[in-house]
């Protein structure tokens, strides 16, 4: 199991795909407060690793420890249920409703469609309670992004950058005490990258633990204290931006891109 102050241990994991192996034997651990960042060239692994982490992809063999739990083959559901969520694209059907709603939808499933509140009315009150409470969560949250004057705006109508902030915003409707995010700087332009790092920072000094990849090293080096390096479906090595910086196996595996 996991020891205190470690929430995420990856121990073993492989993924196939048919006859494709997108993760052959990772193993890492993500220290609790951390902003660990996990890099590698095209192809390395790292979103099918994410996936894996998250419920989306069931591992062909291996174990996920969150927070001393084992959550290997989880749905995604049961593992954000946990405090352990991914972003996620803006879905296309969401692009017809407004940024508000969106946020509104996010931790839904835990309140509205709960079956006791169909079958108990003396239940309801609460039930509007926690809307009101998730309403006024949803504004705090897409103030913090600095998205609040977007509140109206249909999803579709926002900009790649927006779209990156409210998928974040999203995110911490659910109350997550570790956050995986999957390029999450990808498309964006550099003053809402800036906004975005400095959020991730603010959120990290509160205690939320961050996974981030990203395919930029250099934001990578200047922003993870701990950086996981991998390749060929495995972790080629781990440490602090020097020690990846003049690690020699990583030069060569990125100039093999
Ligand atoms: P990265 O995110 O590091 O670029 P991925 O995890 O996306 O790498 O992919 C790792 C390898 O697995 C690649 O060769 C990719 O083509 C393959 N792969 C990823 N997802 C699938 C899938 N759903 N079906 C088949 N092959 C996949
Ligand atoms: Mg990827």
């Amino acid at each position: 199991s996991t020891p205190r102050g470690i929430p995420l241990r990856v121990q073993n994991l492989r993924k196939e795909f048919g006859g494709i192996t997108a993760v052959a034997d990772a193993s890492f651990h993500v220290e609790a407060g951390s902003l660990t960042g996990l890099i590698g060239p095209n192809g390395a692994g790292k979103s099918t690793t994410f996936n894996c982490i998250a419920g989306v992809h069931r591992p062909t063999a291996g174990k996920v420890y969150f927070q001393g739990e084992d959550i290997t083959g989880l749905r995604p559901e049961q593992v954000a249920n946990k405090g352990l969520v991914r972003t996620f694209q803006i879905a296309r059907e969401m692009e017809d409703m407004t940024v508000l709603e969106n946020m509104m939808l996010a931790p839904r499933g835990q309140v509205g469609e709960s079956l006791a509140y169909s079958v108990l009315p003396g239940l309801r009150d609460q039930v509007v309670t926690q809307e009101e409470d998730l309403r006024e969560r949803a504004w705090e949250t897409l103030e913090f992004f600095e998205i609040d004057h977007l509140a109206g705006d249909y999803a579709g109508s926002l900009s790649g950058g927006q779209r990156k902030l409210l998928e974040m915003a999203r995110v911490l409707m659910t109350d997550p005490e570790m956050v995986l995010l999957d390029e999450p700087l990808a498309g964006v332009n550099p003053t809402l990258e800036k906004k975005l790092l400095e959020r991730v920072h603010e959120l990290r000094d509160q205690g939320l633990t961050f996974l981030l990849v990203e395919h930029d090293m250099d934001i990578i080096m200047n922003h993870c204290e701990h950086i996981i390096v991998m390749h060929q479906g495995k972790v080629l090595a781990e440490g602090g931006a020097e020690d990846i910086r003049n690690d020699d196996r990583v030069i060569d595996a990125y100039l093999g891109e």
